[in-house]
């Protein structure tokens, strides 16, 4: 049987002396593992459009000891100008680690694939501000999946805002000013509860069409990256390389 689908290689490694396995988020079955056979030979016609982030059309073969076959890929874009920068490079490679943790497996995943797609070509792109790019990724990445935080209204007295309100960074709650019972709550402005309940609640195409305030995009920022270390219970190893390289 050959299944032909776009999709984004999100993981590649070397197996044995001459192949390679590369890990593609494909839109019609969600995650799927394929061998690339000869892969590691550069001049093994499929190498270029398998490579780690290249976005391409695949055929592949399932053989029938259920494991899946590359045969034959084209690529629609490698994006090329991530390569030249070790900093967008590796928050494209954290988005790629994010997304073999988070994405549907053996399901229809063309929301998730449009996401990833969207945020590393506004990666590349470079013209708007990576924290941003990174926040927006992180919580819809989380809320496709079944993580996303409770936004509508406070948890206690259903009041929809308040001027400063209160994030529970581990359960994803949100409480208003009079509900704010617990010291250890994030405290966020009204600009950035908007900002979350925009990345949250809009059409997938208007996520990333915001800006923000500097303070409130430095909280954004930090609040994203908790909530889905701690909703996740996991760490990433990409993660902590881009934190690395950023600060
Ligand atoms: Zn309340």
């Amino acid at each position: 049987m050959i299944l032909r689908t776009d999709g984004i290689v999100i993981r590649e490694q070397n197996v044995g002396e001459q192949d390679r396995l590369i890990t593609i988020l494909t839109k019609e079955k969600g995650i799927i593992k394929g061998f690339v056979n000869g892969g590691r030979n550069p001049k093994n016609k499929n190498v270029a459009a398998t490579g780690l982030l290249c976005y391409s059309d695949f055929s592949i073969e399932k053989t029938k000891r259920d494991a899946f076959v590359i045969k034959e890929a084209t690529s629609k874009n490698v994006f090329f100008s991530l390569r030249e920068n070790i900093i967008s490079l590796s928050l494209a490679q954290y988005f790629a680690e994010l997304t073999y943790e988070l994405a549907p497996r053996e399901e229809d995943s063309s929301e998730f694939l449009s996401l990833l797609l969207n945020a590393v070509f506004l990666i590349s792109k470079g013209t708007k501000d990576l924290r941003l790019i990174k926040a927006v990724t992180e919580l819809r990445m989380l809320s496709i999946s079944g993580y996303m935080p409770s936004l509508v209204a406070c948890a206690t007295c259903s009041r929809y805002e308040s001027e400063r309100m209160y994030f529970d960074l581990n359960s994803g709650e949100l409480f208003c000013e009079e509900c704010n019972l617990n010291n250890s709550l994030q405290k966020l402005s009204l600009t950035t509860v908007s900002a979350m309940r925009h990345i949250c609640f809009s059409e997938p195409q208007k996520i990333f069409s915001f800006t923000i305030p500097e303070g409130d995009l430095s909280d954004l920022s930090f609040v994203a990256e908790i909530y889905l270390r701690n909703i996740t219970g996991r760490k990433y190893k990409t993660l902590d390389f881009y934190k690395m390289m950023t600060n």
